[in-house]
């Protein structure tokens, strides 16, 4: 180790949603912290922002909402949910002491908050700061990143924006998709599933939201439209475009974007009178995936380790709670012994594939192209009669899995109901369903491995 490096208990690569509330955590319990971002911030990412009941109370908790609620971003209670055939007004559910229900704020307002919550903590943040490799000790366990020099306002005690190897006895690679973290530490993916819809959005002042504010979903058909009050008095929409009309949409925006987000009624009355900010902006080609979360020296979060459709919109959320339980596991393991430490993070990843992988493919059967099965709808319209069917938002809030909100009575009841409707193909959409699930479970058990 050369006299000049400068030497951390955890570098934490990558400032966003994972990287930098991590670097708070961390920081606040008393560890040295070096948070190494290569953009310069603020900037934006491409990404829509809304986030739910359980993302708010990790940000209260942080305190930092009060910061984002001075961005003008409503606390929004209701949501105007389509379900194919199925619309019904929904209170979204939340928790005693939990601030609200989802919010939205655009992303270069809302990741500075974070990092500068991890500043405040005590972390070192060196922005305009890439890593470029990994360090390793005489054993092959990842000791640090080489980080090339700054492109200009890195800030760190010690001078990591102008030293080129930092070390540290863990590396969290924070760092997105294209994580450079992961390629260097060789984690493999699996259940790798590249998207169907693309996805493009836009923001509009002068709508008018109704009595309240509301958050839109409304799946349907080939169709994804989702609106939401964001932050600065805008309202920002996002639609599902399939790949087959992309030529025609593409060419056709800004208009087509304002003429999918019309085909929901309640958007389109939100925009009546309103005008466009800015110009769309869309992505058309990602892909799903766990990566291996964990290895000797170095651990993944966020969406360096895991991604899954944004349609569901829990990116953030997950990023959030990612950071909480490592953070969690770091504070009682991260001064033991290098075996008590592997096994810890051995530990988080297990923990961390149970807990998303249903919201996983979940995400991806919502972000499917093919119709929603009609037995979804069935089931929500039992639990609408139940007085239940706002529970179904328990799952963007990731306080109940598909299977708590699709549990086999529900199931068979709006099967049942169906069938008495001459509704025969139900049978093959079920047994369908169920074979996606054995397939899932398997892959689960054993799963296919991918480089990168
Ligand atoms: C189109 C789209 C819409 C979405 N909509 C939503 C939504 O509405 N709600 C929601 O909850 N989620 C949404 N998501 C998901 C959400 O954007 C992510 O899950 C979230 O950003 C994850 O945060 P992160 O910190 O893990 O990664 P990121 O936000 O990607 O941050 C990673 C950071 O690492 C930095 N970095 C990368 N490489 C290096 C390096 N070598 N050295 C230093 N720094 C590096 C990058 O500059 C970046 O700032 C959406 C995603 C997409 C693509």
């Amino acid at each position: 180790m050369s006299s000049g490096d400068e030497r951390y208990d955890v570098i934490v690569v990558g400032a966003r949603c994972a990287g930098a509330p991590l670097a708070a955590l961390l920081a606040r319990q008393g560890f040295e912290v070096c948070l190494v971002e290569k953009a310069e911030l603020p900037g934006d990412t491409p990404s829509t922002h809304i986030f739910e009941a359980d993302a708010l109370a990790f940000l209260a908790d942080l305190g930092v909402l009060e910061e984002l609620r001075a961005t003008g971003a409503p606390l929004i209670a209701r949501a105007d949910a389509r379900v194919g055939d199925l619309r019904w007004p929904a209170t979204w559910p939340v928790r005693p002491g939990d601030p609200g229900g989802v919010m939205s704020v655009r992303r270069f307002r809302l990741d500075p908050v974070l990092v500068d919550a991890a500043r405040a903590a005590g972390a070192d943040v060196a922005t305009g700061t890439a890593v470029t490799d990994l360090v390793r000790d005489e054993d092959g366990r990842v000791a640090g990143v080489r980080v090339s020099p700054p492109t200009g306002g890195g800030e760190t005690r010690g001078g990591a924006g102008t030293g080129r190897v930092l070390r540290a006895r863990l590396v969290v690679g924070a760092d997105g998709r294209s994580s450079t973290v992961a390629r260097l530490a060789g984690a493999r993916s699996y259940h790798v599933t590249p998207n169907q819809f693309a996805l493009f959005w836009g923001y509009f002042a002068g709508a008018t939201g109704g009595a309240e504010p509301t958050f839109v979903f409304h799946r349907w058909a080939d169709r994804v439209v989702l609106g939401c009050p964001t932050d600065d008095g805008l309202y920002q929409v996002q639609v599902g475009v399939d790949p087959a009309r992309l030529r025609a949409f593409r060419a056709g925006l800004p208009g087509s974007l304002l003429e999918y987000a019309r085909a929901a009624k309640p958007v389109a009355e939100a925009l009546a009178d309103a005008r466009p900010v800015g110009e769309p902006r869309g992505t058309t080609h990602w892909k799903g995936y766990f990566r291996e979360p964990a290895g000797p020296g170095w651990v993944l979060a966020g969406d360096a380790g895991h991604f899954k459709d944004p349609t569901a919109g829990r990116g953030i959320g997950d990023a959030f709670l990612q950071a909480a339980e490592l953070a969690r596991t770091l504070a009682e393991h991260l001064a033991r012994s290098t075996e008590e430490l592997d096994a810890a993070l051995h530990r988080w990843g297990a923990w961390r594939d149970a807990e998303f992988v249903e919201p996983y493919w979940f995400a991806a059967d919502i972000g499917s192209l093919a119709p929603l099965p009609a037995v979804l709808p069935e089931v929500l319209r039992g639990m609408r009669r139940a007085g239940t069917a706002d529970s179904l938002f328990e799952l963007v809030n990731h306080r109940a899995k598909p299977t708590d909100i699709l549990t086999g009575p529900r199931v068979l009841g709006a099967v049942g109901r169906l069938l008495a409707r001459g509704r025969v193909g139900v049978l093959r959409e079920v047994a369908r369903l169920a074979a996606d699930d054995r397939r899932r479970r398997a892959l689960a058990r054993r799963p296919r491995y991918e480089t990168g």
